[in-house]
């Protein structure tokens, strides 16, 4: 078996810029495709420096989930190297010649397919919300495809050090034509016209063109990023034979330990605000809104902060009339606290609580809040001053009964 391969990539027809990035390496047997995210050209550095970095360690001996793991890394360690490209990510599909066919190390919506006897699937999963929706039966695939998250994706390299890879063993058959692509090809291109595509092309070269001149019809809204490697037979037949055995059954033998682990694991990602604006019609304008969403945990998190101390300042700029113990107070703030800020005692009266009338107790009861300290003390004040009036007229009443009693006495006798 002889693998033999073309790779790549065209920015498309809206994009300035291109963030995928590609490797083919023969003599190594190595194949991968990553799509990167960020901004200010960081997408292309992250997507650069995770094909490297693969390609670094395949060389060194590693096996592809280690290797995919290092790519990670580096992604991570560039970050934190140079500020401006922090929260740059990118996807990581890759593939490495072993016995019988490729071992694939995923991460992200970039995909891998095969072609074999005239059939196309598909044999990664995207890490994407759409498609862990279709996977739970809450959406159906036409739904996926006009979805509003649809350029969601819930795993990347670059956002954490802990990161899960899809681990995929691909069995090969002379003949067989397998693609690796970005979502800039899937995104635009049916699968069946994909399928058409490969089965039509007769080399690795044509092939490629052809699927990325397919992209680009149907709008280049993405850069498009394609591998085609074809399976050449021992005897060295360069022509892939189209149809070769129908009904070969098992095109991927995935490793189901990681795809378990994997379901249970991701978690995907919220910010349904952040594209809602996004018209389910519209082809999509893709992922720089929707790694956007990942890079969003940033934004989202200081906006939370802020939204936080919006609270904060207008709890604090509230004052009201209540109760310390039994002691009647001024607090700032509001009635048990507002987002982690509670009221804090600013002023304290000589009145208590049984020094009130039951009015006044119900209205201090109310908490009704005041602009400023200055107008809640006013109107503790008022009860103060009602406080001293009413003692005042007690008093004389009690003077009064007494020298009447006294007089009473005098009388009595
Ligand atoms: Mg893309």
């Amino acid at each position: 078996m002889r693998l033999v391969a073309t790779g790549l990539s065209d920015v498309g027809m809206v994009r300035e810029g291109n963030e995928d990035n590609y490797l083919h390496d023969e003599r190594l047997g190595i194949f991968a495709v990553a799509d990167g995210m960020g901004g200010h050209e960081a997408g292309e550095v992250a997507s650069a420096v995770a094909i490297e970095a693969l390609r670094a360690g395949v060389a060194g001996g590693s096996l592809i989930t280690e290797a995919v793991i290092q790519a990670n890394t580096a992604v991570l360690e560039k970050a934190d190297a140079n500020p401006a490209m922090r929260g740059m990510g990118t996807t990581l599909t890759a593939a490495i010649e072993v016995e019988g066919g490729l071992r694939i190390g995923h991460v992200g919506d970039s995909r891998a397919y095969v072609l074999r006897a005239g059939i196309l699937a598909r044999v990664t999963d995207d890490h994407s919300l759409v498609e862990e929706l279709v996977r739970s039966g809450q959406i159906t695939l036409e739904q996926a495809a006009v979805h509003p998250q649809r350029s969601v994706i819930t795993r990347a390299l670059g956002i954490e050090r802990d990161i899960e890879v899809d681990d995929i063993s691909l069995e090969l058959t002379d003949g067989d034509r397998v693609l690796i692509c970005s979502d800039g090809l899937s995104g635009m291109v049916r699968e069946t016209e994909i399928s058409a595509i490969m089965r039509r092309e007769t080399d690795t070269d044509s092939a490629a063109r052809a699927l990325i001149a397919s992209a680009n019809a149907g709008g280049g809204e993405d850069n498009i990023t394609v591998v085609v490697i074809d399976v050449i037979g021992e005897d060295g037949d360069p022509e892939p034979s189209p149809l070769p055995e129908i009904g070969v059954g098992i095109v991927a033998v995935r490793a189901r330990e990681a795809r378990e682990a994997a379901s249970k694991a991701e978690t995907p990602l919220g910010a349904p605000s952040a594209l809602a604006s996004e018209s389910s019609t519209k082809p999509r304008r893709r992922m720089r809104v929707s790694r956007g969403v990942i890079w969003a945990a940033v934004p989202v998190v200081a906006i939370i902060a802020i939204c936080i101390g919006l609270l904060g300042w207008y709890a604090r700029g509230q004052y009201y009339v209540g109760y310390q113990g039994q002691r009647v107070v001024v607090f700032q703030g509001v009635p048990n606290g507002l987002a982690g800020w509670g009221p804090t005692v600013e002023w304290t009266s000589y009145l208590s609580r049984s020094d009130l009338t039951p009015a006044q107790r119900s209205t201090v009861s109310e908490n009704i809040s005041f602009p400023n300290e200055q107008r809640a003390r006013e109107s503790v004040s008022r009860f103060e001053a009602d406080f001293e009036k009413r003692t005042t007229l007690s008093t004389t009443t009690t003077s009064t009964t007494t020298s009447s009693t006294t007089t009473t006495s005098t009388t009595t006798p």
